[in-house]
C-alpha cells in the first residue's frame, strides 16, 4: 500500500459522483452520447459518502444489465470500461467482487424467469419495416424488490 500524502480534512466529491452510464445514439457519434450520473452531489473526506459504495455498485449493475457504457470522467476525459465489474475495479477489489456478485444473481434470475415463462418467438423478419436500428439493445429485467 503507498500511502498518498493526503490532507484529511479535504472534503472532495464523493467517488459514485465520478462515474456516468449511458449510451449512444443511432449515429454512434460522440455529440449523440446521452448519459446519467449518479446524482449525487456530496461532499466526503472519505472515498464515499456513508452508503454510497453500495449505491454505485447497483448503479454501475443495473447499467451493465441494461447495455449501456459505463464511464467515468477523469480529469475532463471519458473513459470508458468493460462493464460493471471493471469500472467497480478502479475502486477497489472489494467493491468489483460486490459488483460481480450482483451480476450474477441478476442473470440468474432473469435466467430463471425466461426458464418459467418461455418468452414468444423473436421477430425474425430481416428487411422489415422496422425503424428501430439493430443495435438498440433494450432489456428491461431489472426487477427491483419482488
Ligand atoms: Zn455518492
Amino acid at each position: 500500500m503507498t500511502a498518498k500524502p493526503t490532507t484529511p480534512k479535504t472534503l472532495k466529491p464523493c467517488t459514485c459522483s465520478l462515474f456516468e452510464v449511458g449510451q449512444y445514439g443511432p449515429d454512434g457519434s460522440a455529440e449523440s452520447y446521452e448519459g446519467n450520473g449518479t446524482g449525487c452531489d456530496r461532499q466526503t473526506k472519505a472515498r464515499f459518502a456513508q452508503g454510497h459504495d453500495a449505491k454505485l455498485v447497483g448503479f454501475l449493475v443495473r447499467a451493465e444489465l441494461a447495455g449501456l457504457e459505463i464511464s467515468q470522467i477523469e480529469a475532463g476525459t471519458r473513459i470508458a470500461y468493460a462493464g460493471a465489474v471493471k469500472a467497480a475495479q478502479t475502486v477497489s477489489e472489494a467493491l468489483a467482487a460486490k459488483a460481480a456478485r450482483m451480476l450474477d444473481g441478476a442473470k440468474k434470475k432473469a435466467e430463471e424467469k425466461a426458464a418459467k415463462n418461455t418468452p414468444p418467438a423473436e421477430p425474425t423478419t430481416p428487411g422489415a419495416a422496422e425503424t428501430k436500428p439493430a443495435t438498440t439493445r433494450r432489456r428491461r429485467n431489472t426487477p427491483k424488490n419482488a
